[in-house]
């Protein structure tokens, strides 16, 4: 197989765009692409045409405007090409079919920005984001915004803060003379995720209908051995990967490392990175390949951010940076970090950026999935901190200590072995352990599920970032020493967010007293985090930097919390069900049969001992009867649930949480005493171990 021809063979890419468009139109696309200038209309007509006849090449009958409502998933509705022309068909894609669509909005989540009577919604063409042709339809990415001009989807406001960014990035170079056309912001994300078989998998319905195992008691062997992560591939998640890869690359995503992950049966995708907006796309395609494809080798894969207990659930690692149209990064620290004044500048208005806002930050990730995996020490805890690692960290403190920094070279290392090559040690470590940690030459957010979608916590970072960037040019524009006038600002903001860098053991639980010391934020439940989107100052800087209206965030506060309430309402109705309904009839058929067992015994011979199958029939059917009780609690508390969003919320967190966590201990506990053949589901070793 000729991997670089299957590359993007399934994308309206910029070699098909060059060799289909007249050469005039081709350049004025390009300019909108590399650019971000405004679509030039009259070419709309010329474009589709081109577009449609090429995905009709490749087999395809329909289109779709392809966008990202306010789910984690993406929506799509197919049209076809086709046209009456007199009697005949004729194949036709006009401009406007390119440029705008006109879905139903009533049906998509609005957080109350729209009244379900005005059902107008609009797609709009994104040109930066490239078409292509999935099962005989050809994909057009879109924004999705209502009649009133709201924003219903995650991909406009990521689309507006990209150019809020990128507008005060040029702003800032410009200070040390750089002129840039444009300064896009980065993203590769790492995609965790789970493979199990498709068999045990149909026989569990909290996986069906959640995503979840809301039951099950941790298996022998979890991951105490070490031996998953990096672990040989077994032959069918091999196949499974390599069939994924192929796929996704066909579609241009640029699937690069695979490999196991910490957990039996878990493992991770990362691609190479790429523009926010077209990693974004990549990332939705990828989750909904993993899952299609999974399906073909008759596996499913879990997104979830926790379906076991007991091990490592799954995330999703959002490498940030920032660079220019020449290909400078700017997150680059280069050879001597203390004499790059760019660098340092930009480095401390991140640094303020995130203390600033980490309310914002660390609700861009809230959902009841994450959660559960957010401080579970596999996770970052739900507090932010940055790490800046040994390099930057003692920079950052000689200039907060105002101390002289002593450079540390990188030293050119040898692990020992005499036949390895010489080679430069890194100057930061890794730290796992840190929700946003520098590493090398970007951030790594690590605090985003793997269920989520990656515009989200993007969009928080460019806002804050942009407006980090605007303060600092506001108040070094026009100095009189310049280079003095920036080591002073940057020092004044390492001083004033100090507390925000931590760089040491994110996992300890000393961590969380000494977070709670400096003043940093603690949301451990969404419930609470989400109201952080609430505060006046957090709405001022989405509005300032143009990426939401005032309405827009607090619509999206609500989605938070109503996606929340939702979410635990239905794993609390699936276990009430499976309680009822499969788990206590299971333990009380076997009680019947440990007593007919008694019974038959006692009537046998008076002599035979029965004790131990009296005490595990006793131990059971009181387990099963607190059981019971501890469903009923949490079916009245269920129904007690309040009707406003806010209130909810908190009731989900703090009590309808609470009680299924007592449900799943008194089933767990049971699991341990009943017979395997009538326990009514997979157990963990079956759902974990069934893939070789
Ligand atoms: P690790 O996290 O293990 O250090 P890598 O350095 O290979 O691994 O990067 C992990 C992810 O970070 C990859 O998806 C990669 O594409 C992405 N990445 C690397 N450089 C950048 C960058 N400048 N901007 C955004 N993402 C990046
Ligand atoms: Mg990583």
């Amino acid at each position: 197989m000729d991997v670089t021809r299957l590359f993007g063979c399934n994308v309206f890419g910029d070699e098909v765009m060059k060799n289909s468009l007249p050469e005039e139109v081709y350049k004025s696309l390009r300019r909108t692409i590399e650019e971000g200038a405004p679509l030039d209309v009259g070419i709309a007509g010329t474009v589709a045409n081109a577009m449609k006849d090429w995905a009709v090449s490749k087999g395809a009958t329909h289109y779709t405007h392809w966008f990202q409502p306010l789910t984690n998933l993406t929506a799509e509705k197919h049209d076809s090409f086709l046209e009456p022309d007199g009697d005949r068909a004729i194949l036709r894609l006009s401009g406007k079919d390119l440029i705008v669509g006109e879905p139903d909005a009533s049906s998509f989540p609005s957080g109350g920005t729209r009244a379900t009577s005005a059902a107008r919604g609009y797609t709009a063409w994104d040109p930066t984001s490239p078409a292509f042709v999935k099962e005989g339809t050809l994909y057009i990415p879109t924004v999705f915004v209502s009649y009133t001009g709201e924003t219903l989807d995650k991909k406009a406001p990521l689309l507006k803060s990209m150019t809020a960014l990128d507008a005060q990035a040029k702003r800032l170079l410009k200070l040390f003379g750089i002129e840039a056309r444009r300064v896009a912001t980065t993203v590769g994300p790492e995609q965790e995720y789970f493979l199990i078989d498709e068999e045990v998998y149909k026989k569990r319905k909290d996986l069906i209908l959640t995503g979840r195992t809301l039951f099950g008691t941790p298996c022998a062997r979890g991951q105490e051995l070490e031996d998953n992560y990096f672990g040989a591939l077994k032959p069918r998640v091999s196949a499974f990967m390599r069939d994924l890869d192929e796929t996704l690359w066909s579609y241009g995503v640029f699937s690069k490392t695979k490999h196991n992950e910490v957990a039996p049966a878990q493992h991770e995708l990362a691609p190479v990175f790429a523009t926010a907006n077209i990693a974004v796309d990549a990332n939705q395609l990828t989750m909904e390949l993993m899952k299609k494809t999974a399906e073909k080798h008759h596996l499913v894969c879990l997104l979830h951010e926790k379906p076991f207990e007991g091990i490592n659930g799954s995330g999703k690692h959002n490498n940030w940076s920032l660079s220019t149209d020449s290909g400078l990064n700017l997150l680059d620290p280069g050879e001597t970090p203390e004499r790059n004044l760019r660098f340092m500048l930009i480095l401390a208005c991140i640094v303020a950026a995130v203390d600033d806002y980490q309310g914002i930050l660390r609700a861009s990730v809230a959902s009841a999935g994450n959660d559960h995996r957010l401080g579970a020490d596999e996770a970052p805890p739900a507090i932010i901190s940055v790490y800046l690692g040994d390099q930057l960290g003692a920079i950052v403190d000689s200039i907060v200590m105002g101390r002289t920094y002593v450079s540390k070279r990188p030293v050119p290392g040898s692990i020992g072995v005499p036949s390895s090559p010489i080679f430069p040690i890194d100057t930061t470590d890794r730290n796992r352990t840190s929700p946003f940690a520098f590493t090398g030459n970007k951030f790594e957010f690590r605090m985003l599920g793997s269920q989520a979608s990656v515009a989200d916590p993007n969009i928080v970072l460019n806002t804050i970032a942009a407006q980090a960037f605007s303060d600092a040019v506001d108040a070094l524009e026009g100095a009189k020493d310049f280079e003095k006038a920036c080591r002073a600002y940057t020092e004044k903001l390492f001083k004033q967010h100090y507390r925000i860098i931590f760089n040491y053991n994110g996992y300890g639980p000393d961590w969380e007293k000494e977070a709670e010391r400096r003043g940093l934020l603690n949301n451990k439940t969404t419930a609470d985090a989400a109201g952080e989107l609430l505060k006046p100052e957090n709405i001022a800087v989405f509005v300032r930097q143009g990426v939401y209206t005032e309405k827009e965030v607090l619509a999206r506060a609500d989605i938070v919390l109503e996606n929340y309430v939702k979410t635990i309402a239905i794993e609390a109705r699936t276990m009430i069900e499976m309680a009822r309904r499969e788990i206590f009839p299971a333990v009380s058929a076997y009680i019947k049969e440990l007593c007919e067992g008694i019974a038959a015994r006692r009537a046998a011979c008076e002599n035979l001992p029965i004790t131990s199958d009296m005490g595990t029939a006793e131990s059971l059917a009181r387990l099963n009867d607190d059981f019971l009780s501890a469903v009923e609690t949490l079916e009245e508390d269920l129904k007690n649930v309040p009707s406003d969003t806010k209130a909810a919320a908190g009731a989900m967190a703090h009590i309808v949480s609470c009680d299924m966590e007592k449900v799943r201990a008194l089933a767990d506990g049971m699991e341990r005493l009943t017979a395997a053949k009538y326990w009514p589901f997979p157990t963990y070793f079956e759902l974990l171990y069934s893939v070789r």
